[in-house]
């Protein structure tokens, strides 16, 4: 494989067309830089969709991949293994949780956390069975399983891949009355939702929103499910979106901006981008549901992943990497800001920590966003649209403050020219 042009046209002829890449193959990849096959260097400003939080290759995290790797990579859960039980003492003391259910994608996490909300529903709040209600909001983004997508309102990810999933109940984003009157419903068991929509387009819901819903959802006896896939893991300037204001390395318990949520579904950048790696997090009262038999995956739980999940949430923890999102995060949209003022091209800038988006201003089918995507990839920077209209800025959160202020020129150089 030599030329991008090839790779490309492999893509096209035998992969299956469900991805739209921008035109760039990348070889290579260190901390906050990526490589063509050409030997063009970029600035990744996507991180994978917030997987590679930790940088691209982490050091640390290879040794201890490559350490695993030839020692002992997958057992099954049919046996322990040596790992597992440290792994999952420390992620629950890591999150302040009694107990952790290990599995491997996002949405595989966001499955697990419907079943047990489903069960707790059925055998501890004593709704009647297959009558359970999960509450969700509009313009979620939580996976693309067949279950996952009955709920979303995207009709690009649902049409045709019917029938749905019964059993989801939606209301807006961002809406606390809307919660309230939607959990009137005895037959609600839990509200699930994504502190900051991020595939919708990074909203960022009033600062109070969090804490309210888990007023609500205790209120009503239900279960308040944080999907912090793409917002946890020091990506919004805190451990998780749910600490708030507060970007100590610890799991913020004792901090009073603090919402801790009845259960908290980790993936992607808990495993640093080397390992598809998730989990759901819960106290003993709610994770005790699941018994031997009823939920699990061959290998979720594996030597490999979780010793790789250690390693990276070490890094994190020992880099202070929600500190550097937060402060980051501060210089990125004031930079933006000025442009925004300056340029009519651009709407606004909104995120927390290095989660943002810049909204272009045109309608979602136009093509502007791609196009100045196009341009930044020329330019040396790699970001990718949402949405049509928005592109979403979050590079790993290992990068400099002189690195940031280079990305900002030329992100300011593309959108003179359009
Ligand atoms: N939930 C959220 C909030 C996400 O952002 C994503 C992926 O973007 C997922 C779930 C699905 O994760 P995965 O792609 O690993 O299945």
């Amino acid at each position: 494989m030599n030329s991008s042009k090839q790779a490309i046209e492999l893509e096209e002829k035998y992969g299956a067309h469900n991805y739209h890449p921008l035109p760039v193959v990348l070889s290579r990849g260190e901390g906050v830089f990526l490589w063509d096959v050409e030997g063009e260097k970029y600035y990744d400003f996507l991180s994978a969709y917030s997987a590679v939080n930790q940088g691209h290759c982490h050091p640390r995290i290879k040794e201890a991949l490559i350490e695993q790797a030839g020692t002992l990579t997958l057992t099954s859960r049919a046996f322990y293994n040596n790992i597992l039980g440290p792994f999952e003492r420390y992620i629950t003391s890591y999150f302040g949780f009694d107990m952790v259910l290990p599995m491997n994608t996002g949405a595989e996490g966001v499955e697990t956390a419907l079943k047990i909300a489903r069960k707790w529903g059925y055998e501890k709040k004593g709704i009647v069975e297959n009558e359970a209600v999960i509450i969700v909001a509009e313009n979620n983004f939580h996976g693309r399983t067949t279950t996952v997508i009955s709920f979303s309102n995207d009709e690009n990810a649902r049409k045709n891949f019917g029938p749905y999933t019964p059993g989801f109940a939606k209301i807006p984003y961002d809406d606390i009355p809307a919660l309230e009157n939607a959990l009137k419903d005895q037959h609600v068991v839990a509200f699930l939702v994504e502190p900051i929509q991020g595939e919708a387009g990074v909203y960022t819901p009033a600062e109070d929103y969090i804490r309210k819903v888990s007023e609500a959802c205790k209120k009503a006896n239900v279960l308040f499910i944080a999907d912090e896939i793409q917002t946890g893991i020091a990506r919004t300037g805190s451990l998780l979106a749910v600490c708030g204001n507060c970007s100590c390395e610890g799991h913020c318990e004792q901090q009073p901006s603090y919402t801790k949520p009845d259960m908290l579904i980790l993936g992607k950048a808990i495993s640093g981008g080397f390992y598809p790696v998730s989990a759901v997090l819960a106290d003993e009262d709610v994770m005790s549901v699941i018994r031997p038999g009823q939920h699990g995956s061959t290998f979720g739980g594996n030597p490999l992943g979780v010793k790789v999940a250690m390693t990276a949430l070490e890094v994190v923890r020992d880099e202070r990497l929600a500190l550097n999102a937060r402060k980051l995060g501060v210089i990125f949209r004031q930079r933006m800001q000025v442009l925004v003022d300056q340029y009519s091209i651009l709407k606004l800038v909104r995120g927390k920590g290095l989660l943002n988006a810049v909204v272009v201003n045109d309608t979602e089918e136009s093509s502007t966003a791609w196009d100045m995507c196009v341009a930044l990839k020329d330019n040396g920077l790699l970001a990718k649209p949402t949405h049509g209209n928005i592109i979403r800025f979050a590079p790993p959160l290992v990068m400099t403050e002189e690195q940031l202020h280079e990305c900002c020129d030329i992100i300011e150089k593309v959108v003179k020219d359009f």
